[in-house]
Formats: structure tokens, sequence, C-alpha cells
């Protein structure tokens, strides 16, 4: 049995880019069935994009299936139903569950609970050297998660795989908040706007709502990234310094403080566009 939805019928009349898709079960009149209410919003639809013929040819095809008259029985049966399950009232429901992982490859050692890979905070499985993130192992459901897991779990599999053994909790650097960001290094670029089709656009359509950012337009909005806390090698702290005592390793690709020379003034630390750089007392007694 095929219920096709008032959209898809639009679709295929229009001879849009998805009304391939719709076209077997549409021709399928045994399967068929057609609501009355699909009926009503096909008919007016092409009624107000066409013309009268028009919507009466649509409504002769959609015919040839079973038609299902909402009359006043099936209206209150459905509506008990309803009640009884607590249904919103819906003309159509789009089906989009996710899926379960089949977690019958771990290896033996992986304990798994409830479906999901038991990890602890960093990521690590019950099995030293296993690590999992997630959605099969966290089942938190959002992109934005399953990225921020995924990025834990690096850390602490670099962390296994330079043979350190402690917990990655001690990687935690602190968080540069904006107050530490010298913001006389920047230019202010406003945020990129996005846009969005008109109502209008939407209707009877499969096309993308939220266009989204343009690649030049996702790259500037890239270059609006300040890197707080990370050393993007400007080489401001190396100009800075007014006893030379800041120089670049080429090789290495890092930067050395000469302390015999650094007088520890400060001024890298201050000047450092976004606070990679940190003065410490030194520890005599260390
Ligand atoms: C319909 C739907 C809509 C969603 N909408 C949103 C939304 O709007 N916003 C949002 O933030 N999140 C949304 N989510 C959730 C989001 O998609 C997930 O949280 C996210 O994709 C999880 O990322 P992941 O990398 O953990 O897993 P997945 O993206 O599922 O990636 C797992 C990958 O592993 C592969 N794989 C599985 N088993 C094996 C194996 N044995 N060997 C090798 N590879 C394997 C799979 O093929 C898959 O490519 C939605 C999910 C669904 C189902
Ligand atoms: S420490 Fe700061 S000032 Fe020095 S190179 Fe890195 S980002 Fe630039
Ligand atoms: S503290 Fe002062 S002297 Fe030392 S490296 Fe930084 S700028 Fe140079």
């Amino acid at each position: 049995m095929n219920v096709v939805d008032s959209s898809a019928w639009l679709e295929y009349f229009a001879g849009g880019p998805n009304a391939e898709e719709f076209e077997a079960p549409v021709k399928d009149h045994e399967s068929l069935v057609v609501p009355t209410i699909i009926l009503f919003e096909v008919f007016k639809r092409v009624r107000l994009q066409r013309d009268t013929e028009s919507a009466l040819r649509a409504v002769s095809q959609m015919k040839r299936g079973q038609v299902v008259d909402l009359g006043a029985d099936l209206a209150v049966a459905a509506a008990e139903l309803s009640a009884e399950a607590r249904l919103p009232l819906a003309d159509s429901v789009i089906l989009a569950v996710g899926e379960r992982a089949d977690l019958s490859f771990l290896p033996e050692g992986v304990r798994s609970e409830n479906g999901l890979i038991s990890i602890d905070p960093w990521g690590r499985t019950t099995l030293p050297g296993f690590f999992a993130g997630g959605d099969a192992a966290t089942g938190q459901g959002y992109v934005s998660q399953a990225i921020a897991s995924g990025k834990k779990t690096a850390l602490a599999i670099d962390r296994y795989l330079q043979g350190r053994a402690e917990n990655p909790e001690e990687d935690q650097r602190e968080i540069v908040r904006l107050d530490k960001i010298n913001l006389d290094y920047f230019h202010p670029q406003k945020r990129a706007g996005t846009f969005s089709l008109g109502v209008n656009q939407r209707s009877g359509k499969f096309t993308e709502v939220h266009k989204g950012l343009s690649p030049s337009r996702a790259k500037s909005e890239a270059e609006r990234c300040f890197s707080c806390g990370n050393c993007i090698q400007c080489n401001v702290c190396l100009m800075v310094c007014p006893d030379v005592a800041v120089s670049f390793l080429a090789e290495e690709k890092k930067y050395l403080i000469d302390y015999d020379h650094c007088k520890g003034c400060g001024i890298c630390a201050v000047e450092c566009p976004r606070s990679a750089m940190k003065l410490e007392e030194e520890k005599w007694n260390e």
C-alpha cells in the first residue's frame, strides 16, 4: 500500500527534479491509496498555479488509486486514535530515524552497554589501545557533539601513541576568553550573512531552503577566527621583543626564548594577538 503525499504528487505533475522517484508508486494503481485531503491539496495548488482543466486532469489521474473518503466515521476514529496515542494532527509523516550501531565486530574486552560502546570521557574503551567516539559511543545524536567527541578521542589516541600513560585531562589548557585577545591586531569584520528562500519559493518544492555560505564567504568567515590561545606563527613576539630574545627555529617550526637575554618585561606576552604566550615567574628552587 502506498500513500503519495501532496508534495510528491505536485513534484510528479510538475516534472520536477524528483518526479522520477514518484513515478512507480503513482502508476502502481493497485497499491495506491489517495486520502481525500490530498485530492483537496493537489487540486487547489494546480488550480492556483495553472488552471481548472489541469487540476481536473491531475485529480482524475489520482482517482485511479483507491480514494479514501474522510467521512464522519473515519474522522472520529482518527480523532480517537490520535487522542489515545497523543498524536499531533498531520497529513504526512516523514520517517527520519537514526539507526543503532552493529557492535558485533567489537573485539573481546571492549564493553558495551545499551547498544553503545562504553568509553571514559576521553574515548578510551575498556580494552587498552581501543578508542571510540561519536554516536556509537556517546549516543548524543548531534553533529557538534560527534565532532567534540572525535577531538577528545584523537587527543587521547595521540597521547597513547606517544607512550604517555597519564590522564589526558592534564593536557587541558586554559581557555582563552575574548578579554585576553589583543583586538588591536584584528580588523573588525562583520559576520557573513546567509540567504534563505522566501515562503513562496519554498512551497511545493524540495529546493534547499537555507542556502548557507558560498565558498568565498565561508573562507572570509573562517578568517575571522582569532585562533584564541593558539600560536599561528605571526612573529609579533619576535618583532616586539626589545632584547631580541625571541628567535624562530625554522626546522622545528617553533619559537625559542633566550633566557640569558630575556629581561622578563612581558611585552611579548602582552602583545601576542591571540594570548598564545604566557609570562611566568621563574622557579629557582625546582
Ligand atoms: C535523519 C537524521 C537527521 C539528523 N539531523 C541532525 C541535525 O540536524 N543536526 C545535528 O547536529 N545532528 C543531526 N543528526 C545526527 C547526526 O547525523 C549524528 O549525530 C552524527 O552524524 C554522528 O556522527 P558520527 O561520526 O558519530 O556517526 P556517523 O555520521 O553515523 O558515521 C559513522 C560512520 O561509520 C560507518 N560505519 C559503521 N559501521 C562500520 C564498520 N563496521 N566499519 C567501517 N565503517 C563503519 C558508517 O557507514 C558511517 O559512515 C541527524 C541524524 C539523522 C539520522
Ligand atoms: S606566540 Fe603569539 S605573537 Fe608569537 S608568533 Fe605565536 S601567535 Fe604570534
Ligand atoms: S619577556 Fe620581554 S625580553 Fe623576554 S622575550 Fe618577551 S619581550 Fe623579550
